[in-house]
């Protein structure tokens, strides 16, 4: 049991679905409440002094090897809220692009670097050389370090083989994090994110490779059900808004929703194709107009803001004001990544959507938890602090929820509790 918290922000109170306009700022929150986890989940959220101790006790001794997961944490002077649901990274990657970030920070461009040989594709030539159980060895640390800072569910990207053993190999290593690794995830194939170096520089080695997703990795993805959803990077340097139509049309087809990188570096269609194909989610949108806006709104897309990567880019941040104020659904995560991001701790980015974004901290709240889990197809079990739903649960070393962007980057986080048990 969790007790006696000064806040419990339970997002309870809202649509089952994501949430958009004012009700994406109405936290639920409740002062001087008490939780109780049994068998994974919560059995019970309420007003500290109506709790029954007998009850409790007589539940923790009728269950004796779950009693460690009802032991009581005094949470007096502290907040518990949802644990964090990052619903964008591509965590699975080899080698690291240090030397980049320096080149950046001297001056040079994202896209720059990538006509060089640099960004996306040096990351494709260092995953398809690391062998299978290296790469899932790395992403276990990273997620364990993105645990430990409040995440326990993640969206993980392909993205890094655009072949398919790699595009396979990187998949499989999703699904060995949770199966194995004990994490939550959710798996996208992302083999439309860059035309490969063997591909590139003719028209015929484009429509090669697209031919190559469509009727190679896609299928094979399918048929090892290694992934929950297929995104395309559509945007200036990577693909057109027809090319992908094309690739969603043979992944919806092999039962693999859409996500789509869209907007990111100019009005290049992503938000308009988003919209028409009712994706999960359209992510990074820093240029939306009112018209994107209103189209992503009508389709009930959820908007996913990545403002790490805007700081680490030195680009503009999305204006998720406008989002909120326009009536899309906000998400916020990390896009943690080997060039453009590599952030693990999703608390600090929920602050940045704050100072960069101009989400309300309540907004940001709601971003990185319940709406994130409903870009997931998750929000029935996770997101918010419900009886029945998951116990995926973090405690805070503060009484006021706030302090999460008002001290950015503070280790606020105590404990971190996955299906009831305590993970960090
Ligand atoms: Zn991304």
């Amino acid at each position: 049991m969790l007790s006696r918290a000064a806040q419990v922000l339970t997002l309870a109170d809202g649509e089952l679905g994501p949430r958009a306009g004012a009700a994406q700022g109405a936290l639920g929150l409740r002062e001087q409440y008490s939780v109780v986890l049994q068998d994974g989940v919560i059995a019970w959220c309420g007003p500290a002094d109506t709790l029954d101790r007998a009850a409790v006790d007589a539940g923790a001794g009728a269950r004796d090897e779950r009693r460690a997961e009802v032991e009581e944490l005094d949470c007096r002077g502290k907040v518990i809220m949802p644990a964090l649901v990052d619903s964008h990274t591509h965590v699975v990657w080899g080698g690291a692009r240090k030397d980049e970030l320096e080149r950046r920070l001297a001056g040079a461009d994202y896209e720059e670097i990538f006509a060089a040989g640099g960004g996306i594709l040096s990351s494709v030539r260092q995953t398809r050389a690391l062998p299978e159980d290296e790469l899932y060895n790395q992403t276990h640390r990273r997620l364990s370090r993105m645990r430990a800072a409040g995440t326990t569910t993640f969206e993980i990207k392909s993205g890094y083989g655009l072949e398919t053993e790699t595009e396979l190999k990187q998949l499989r290593v999703a699904r060995r994090l949770q199966n194995e690794g004990g994490f939550r995830v959710r798996s996208t194939c992302l083999a439309a994110h860059a035309i490969p170096a063997e591909h590139r520089g003719s028209a015929e080695g484009r429509a090669r490779f697209l031919a190559l997703v469509t009727d190679e990795i896609l299928p094979a993805v399918a048929r090892e059900q290694l992934a929950d959803y297929c995104d395309v990077f559509c945007d200036r340097g990577a693909f057109t808004p027809e090319e992908t139509r094309v690739i969603f049309q043979r992944a919806r087809a092999l039962g693999l929703r859409p996500r789509v990188h869209a907007n990111e570096f100019g009005h290049t269609g992503g938000a308009q194709v988003a919209a028409e194909l009712a994706a999960a989610s359209a992510d990074h949108l820093l240029h939306l107009d009112a018209r994107e806006r209103a189209a992503l709104r009508d389709a009930g897309v959820i908007a996913t803001l990545l403002p790490g990567t805007s700081t680490v880019l030195g680009k503009p941040f999305a204006d998720g004001r406008a989002l909120v104020e326009d009536g899309v659904p906000v998400a916020v995560a990390t896009d943690c990544n080997p060039g453009s991001c590599a952030f693990e701790n999703l608390a600090l980015v929920l602050a940045l959507a704050c100072y960069g974004c101009r989400l309300s901290p309540a907004e940001a709240v709601c971003a990185t938890t319940h709406n994130a889990a409903a870009s997931l197809g998750l929000a029935r079990e996770l997101g918010r602090v419900a009886d029945g739903l998951q116990a995926d649960l973090l405690v805070l070393e503060t009484d006021d929820y706030r302090d999460l962007v008002y001290h950015a980057g503070s280790p606020l986080v105590h404990a971190v509790y996955q299906a009831g048990a305590r993970v960090a």
